[in-house]
Order: structure tokens, then C-alpha cells, then sequence
């Protein structure tokens, strides 16, 4: 079994969920296997060890997650990128539309450095919206985002060919429809 298809086969899928007509693809379970989690981590670790990034920023909430496991093994340091109201500190902003309304999310001015290269990393890219903020946020700073990382892409929603559109290179392991 490749890792991708042995990761493939622990997210579930809730049907329903948060809102009729949603197939919400569930990570929890990848997280509550250590073998499973180990598999993933692994598969990031390998993948940016010879890339070096200066920093990885992770998206809220679960791109938390596995964010800070990755740059704890990279030996870099970690920055959440957080919903609006949430960081202490001043920060820089950017508001992004959703399918319904918008949503804001929020950097510290201090997060990075300009000419950081920072891996910019989430669970799932749909629409592509969040991390595009993010790399708008990081980019505000003087920061350049080397890769977008996340564990599934759903292409159909076309947010992976948008943000390879804007000048990012991504890196996902897994698809669904
Ligand atoms: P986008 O901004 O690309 O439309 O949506 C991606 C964001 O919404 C990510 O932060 C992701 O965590 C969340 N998201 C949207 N749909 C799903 C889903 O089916 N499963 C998971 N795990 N996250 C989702």
C-alpha cells in the first residue's frame, strides 16, 4: 500500500456536514492512529527537509496540527495564522469571500521576516480561499511562500488551479471529488 492510499483510507467521510449537500472529509482519524500519523507527518517531512523552509505557518485550526509537528521535526519555528481576534500582539489582516459572507484571518506583524521562506501548510484546500489569504498575509510581512502544503485537495472546486494560477506551488497528498 502506498502512503498516500494507506492515508487515503483514514479520512472519513461525513455526509451531510456542516450543511446539507456537504461531504466533509475527516482527518480526526489520521490523528488518533499513531502508525497512520507517523505516515503523514513523515511523508511532509521528507518532502521539505531538503527545501528548507524558514518557517512554516499554519492555517486555523487544523492546519495547526500538523503544522507544528512538522516544523518541531524540521527544526524550524511554527506561526499560526488565526481566525480574526484571536492574536494578542498587532497584526496584519486580510478578508477573503466565502461562499456565503466573508471571513478574516490574522498574522503578527512579528511572525516572519521579510525574505523569510515560509512553507505555508493546511488540512484540506477547496475553494483555495484560505490559503490564498494566508499567502497575501505572509507576503504583506515581506515573506515569500515556497510551497502550499495540505493533506487533500478537491480539485473540482478549482482552488488548487487558482492558487498554482497566482505563482504557488502546492503540495497535497491525497484527492477527492
Ligand atoms: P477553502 O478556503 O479552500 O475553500 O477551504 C479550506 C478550508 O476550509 C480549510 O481551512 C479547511 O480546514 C476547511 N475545510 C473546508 N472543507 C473541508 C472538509 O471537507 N474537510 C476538512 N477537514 N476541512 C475543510
Amino acid at each position: 500500500l502506498r502512503p498516500q492510499d494507506y492515508i487515503r483510507e483514514h479520512i472519513r467521510t461525513v455526509p451531510d456536514w456542516p450543511a446539507a449537500g456537504v461531504q466533509f472529509r475527516d482527518i480526526t482519524p489520521l490523528l488518533q492512529n499513531p502508525r497512520v500519523f507517523r505516515v503523514l507527518i513523515d511523508q511532509f517531512v521528507h518532502r521539505y527537509f531538503d527545501m528548507r523552509p524558514d518557517v512554516v505557518a499554519g492555517l486555523d485550526a487544523r492546519g495547526f496540527i500538523i503544522g507544528s509537528v512538522l516544523a518541531y521535526e524540521l527544526n524550524v519555528g511554527f506561526v499560526p495564522i488565526r481566525k480574526k481576534g484571536k492574536l494578542p500582539f498587532t497584526t496584519v489582516e486580510e478578508t477573503y469571500e466565502l461562499e456565503y459572507g466573508s471571513a478574516t484571518v490574522e498574522l503578527h506583524t512579528d511572525a516572519v521576516k521579510p525574505g523569510d521562506r515560509v512553507l505555508l501548510i493546511d488540512d484540506l484546500i477547496a475553494t483555495g480561499g484560505t490559503m490564498m489569504a494566508g499567502k497575501r498575509l505572509l507576503e504583506k510581512l515581506g515573506a515569500t511562500v515556497i510551497e502550499g502544503a495540505a493533506i487533500v485537495d478537491l480539485p473540482e472546486l478549482g482552488g488548487s488551479a487558482k492558487l498554482h494560477a497566482a505563482g504557488l506551488p502546492l503540495y497535497t497528498l491525497v484527492d477527492f471529488e
